[in-house]
């Protein structure tokens, strides 16, 4: 046990060293690179589907306006002659209609007309923004990688003292259970129990829990499902 547990504090500074790397302040502007490029992809595809709502908006606008052109049309080609008093009222009231449509269509075309400038006026800043995030983005994976390697040695020393440590592991089920946890993201896997806490969740643990580690000497947390050790 105490070879896995020496192999656990070695894998522990590996993952302290990775997470160096991913902690460092060139990570986290990448971070921020990858997700200023994923809202601006959502971003555009928002714009576009704005701009197709203008469009269909737009061609509603223009049949309309088709409609009223036929009308008046109409109206200018009636004759003379077949004019009388009802013809006159209709046709007022027909003017008065147009005129109305067609200055509630005027104010709608002009709505249109500012937004489609907004879109344009975004998807520019929109571009810009984004256009500065790629040109430093070079220099941001450059950092990064500076700092891999710059840690890359120390892990391959500690990776290379495991694969030393490792035929000295005497209870081969314990550290094949080691590795399948580490593998699945659960490290530490041994953990010591700390009064009556799990030293992996820090979970309370029942009393008759405490009692069946104080025989087994070692057993999973409830919880968390780490290897809980009586003896540290
Ligand atoms: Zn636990």
């Amino acid at each position: 046990m105490k070879t896995i547990l020496e192999i656990q504090r070695l894998d522990r500074q590996i993952r302290a060293l990775l997470r160096e790397v991913d902690k460092c302040p060139a990570s986290i502007d990448f971070k921020n690179y990858k997700k200023l490029l994923q809202e601006g992809r959502a971003r555009f595809e928002q714009l576009e589907s704005q701009a197709n709502e203008i469009i269909k908006n737009y061609n509603i606008v223009s049949n309309k306006y088709s409609k009223y052109k036929g009308n008046s049309e109409i109206i200018r080609k009636r004759n003379v002659e077949n004019i009388n008093l009802d013809n006159i009222s209709s046709l007022i009231t027909d003017a008065n209609g147009l005129v109305g449509e067609l200055s509630e269509e005027h104010r709608r075309v002009e709505d249109l007309v500012r937004k489609s400038e907004e879109i344009v006026r975004k998807s520019a800043e929109l571009s810009n923004r984004l256009t500065e995030a790629k040109a430093r983005s070079g220099a941001i994976k450059a950092k990064i990688e500076a700092k891999k390697q710059e840690v890359a040695p120390k892990i391959a020393e500690l990776e290379k003292k495991i694969r030393e440590l490792e035929p000295k592991v005497e209870d081969k089920e314990k550290y094949e259970k080691y590795k399948e946890m580490k593998a699945n993201g659960i490290f530490p896997v041994y953990v010591p129990l700390e009064e009556n806490f799990c030293g992996g969740c820090k979970v309370e643990l029942p009393l008759n829990f405490i009692e069946r580690l104080k025989t087994k000497k070692m057993l999973p947390c409830e919880h968390c499902g780490r290897i809980i050790m009586l003896d540290k």
